[in-house]
Parts: structure tokens; sequence; C-alpha cells
């Protein structure tokens, strides 16, 4: 795999760098890591993210060099796909590029990945993508400097909320180790990656807790478009609200729905062990992790709502189904 790299980036020229919509900690933190290992390597690069980069990232090297579109000046002859699960997470930044396409190495974690690169570089169980580029900057005797580790640590940290999930695992714990003994600040970038919302933000959060609802074991909500605008909350992720209802524990499984200004309806959802919010959003034409995933339904929000808790309560209950025969068969083997 490291070689058929090597050779494509002997190949290349001119790199383009994109990671997905609604940017989070881990892909502004592996955008800004691949720019850097490039640089690094005397290539000549692109940082590209169809959304605006989230203020509290900004303490990220090469943070401010991120466009929202590539150059269409410049002809590119490899594309580097960041924590992106298809390619239409890239928005209009890869669907506008013109053909010929570049080359492309797809670099990621997501389980429902669709393999859409020509170099598939694909790790379930990898907490970050972050955490994969570690490894491949490891074996491309790229140097770990203080920067680098920071964007690497931001991954992580962000991906495993401070290292509190399920996936978590030794080895997730050496990698930020060593991004530490690289200089990376753990409580620096806790605090700004993490912890940090703007006050807009809370005002979603109310928002959608004053009209959640709980369910055979569902906890869902929903944001209007217009609710958005009156809190002034201009992105469609659902940043963070999915998380702390799914810390319900009378709930298994958690739903955030976002109304955008067009009218379409971003999903985000979480649930814990046994449960896989990956099958529902798949099912939906989205993807993401067993316990955390995403999808976008078309409007209006009544409908897409419908559907939603439809394909959330038939999961539950099929799952819920699964679980029982497993522990039922230990019981009987
Ligand atoms: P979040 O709820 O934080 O927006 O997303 C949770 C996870 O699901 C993330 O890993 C994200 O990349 C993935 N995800 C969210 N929305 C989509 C989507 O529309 N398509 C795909 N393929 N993945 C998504
Ligand atoms: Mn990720």
């Amino acid at each position: 795999m490291i070689s058929l790299i090597r050779h494509s980036l002997e190949k290349a020229d001119r790199v383009l760098v994109i990671t997905h919509v609604d940017p989070d900690g881990d892909a502004i933190g592996s955008l800004t890591a691949t720019g850097q290992a490039l640089k690094q390597m005397g290539f000549r690069f692109t940082l590209v993210c169809d959304d605006k980069v989230p203020a509290r990232f900004s303490y990220l090297p090469l943070s401010s060099d991120v466009l929202r579109r590539p150059d269409q000046r410049l002809a590119y002859d490899l594309l580097i796909a960041v924590d992106c699960g298809d390619e239409e997470r890239m928005g209009y930044a890869y669907a506008d590029l013109p053909d010929p396409r570049p080359f492309i190495i797809n670099i990621d974690h997501h389980v429902t990945n669709t393999r859409f690169g020509d170099v598939n570089i694909v790790d379930p169980t990898a907490t970050s993508t972050t955490e994969i580029l570690h490894g491949l900057f490891q074996e491309l005797d790229i140097e770990i400097t203080r920067d680098i580790a920071a964007s690497l640590l931001t991954g992580l940290v962000t991906d495993t909320l401070g290292f509190r999930t399920v996936g978590v695992t030794a080895n997730t714990l050496r990698t930020a180790a060593d991004l530490i003994d690289a200089g990376a600040d753990l409580g620096f970038v806790s605090m700004q990656a993490l912890n940090l919302r703007a006050y807009s933000t809370m005002k979603i959060w109310r928002t959608g807790m004053n009209k959640m609802h709980f369910d055979d074991g569902l906890i869902w909500t929903s944001i209007t478009s217009q609710e958005r605008r009156e809190a002034g909350f201009r992105s469609s992720s659902s940043v963070g609200l999915t998380n702390l209802l799914a810390d319900v524990e009378e709930a298994v499984m958690a739903a955030v729905l976002m109304e955008s200004e067009e009218g379409s309806v971003k999903v985000s959802l979480r649930c814990r062990p046994p449960y896989d919010v990956a099958e529902v959003a798949v099912e939906l034409g989205g993807g993401g992790h067993p316990l955390a995933a995403g999808c976008t339904l078309p409007g209006p929000l009544s409908e897409a709502e419908a559907t939603l808790v439809q394909s959330c309560t038939a999961a539950i209950e099929r799952q819920s189904q699964a679980a029982r025969a497993v522990a039922a068969e230990a019981v009987a083997g």
C-alpha cells in the first residue's frame, strides 16, 4: 500500500487535498496535517473544504489557507480525500472539478466507505483519519513536527470525544502519547477543539431540547431553518446536540434533524452498543460509523422526520431482536 502511495506521489506535480462538508476536528486536522506533510516533501498543493473552517480550529497551522473550491486555473494531477466516506461528502469541491479527474487517494476510517479512490486506505478500526495519517507519515519518513502533531491530535481528540468512545484502544493512547512527545498540547487541543462552542450553538441546543421527543427507545429533535436563522447559527451540523441526547439513559438511539436553507434535511444519528446507526444511515443514502452516522433527506422537515423515526424504530426493533438471539445462543452454547 505504501509503495502505491509513494508511486502516486512521485508522479504528482500539483496535489489537491479535500475534506468533508460540515468539517469536524478530524476533517480539519487531517486536511492541515496532510498539507504540512506535502509542504515538507516539497509539493505544490491546495487544501479545500466546501464549508468554512470553524473558528475554533483557527489555531491549526494552514487552517487560514483552506479554500472553499479548488483553484480553477490550476490542473491537479492528484487528489487526496481525507475523512470522506464517499464522493458526495466532498460537496461541490469535488463535483465541480473539470475532466479529466485527478488520480484519487482515499484515506478514511468510515466503515461505510465506498472505496471511491484509485488507491483506498480505509481502516474502520482507526478511531480517526488522523490516526491513519500518523502511521502513513511514519512510513513515508515525514518528520512529525510539533505543528503536524497538533493537527493529528486534534482529529484523535475530537473523534474519540476525548478518548472516551468505544473504539479507543491502548494503541490510540500510544499514538496520542507520541504526538504529545512531539510537542502537541493535549489540554489546549481538548479545550479548543472539543469544549469551546459558539453562543449560537447553545441557542440551538436550547431550541432542540425544548422540542425533543422520546418514544420506543428513540430520542430525537428537529430544528427548522427559521430557528437556525433566529439563533444566528449558520452550519447545518448538529454540533454536539446529538451526543448530548444520546447520553439519555432511557434511550438507545438519538437523532437530530436540521433543515437547511434549501429545504433538505441533514440528519445526525448516535447510539450505544449493540445498536448500529450506520445501518440506518446507509438505508437512507448516507453513511458513517456504527455508533455515529448521518444522511441527508429531502424536505419538507415533517416528512423527513416521519421517515427517519420509522427507520430508527424499525432498526431498534430489528437490532434488539438480533442482540437477544445472540445472547440466547451464548447461554445455550
Ligand atoms: P455527525 O452526526 O457528527 O454530523 O456525523 C457522524 C458521522 O457520520 C461522521 O463520521 C460523518 O462523517 C458521518 N456522516 C454524517 N453525514 C453523512 C452523510 O450524509 N453521508 C455519509 N457518508 N456520512 C455521513
Ligand atoms: Mn473522522
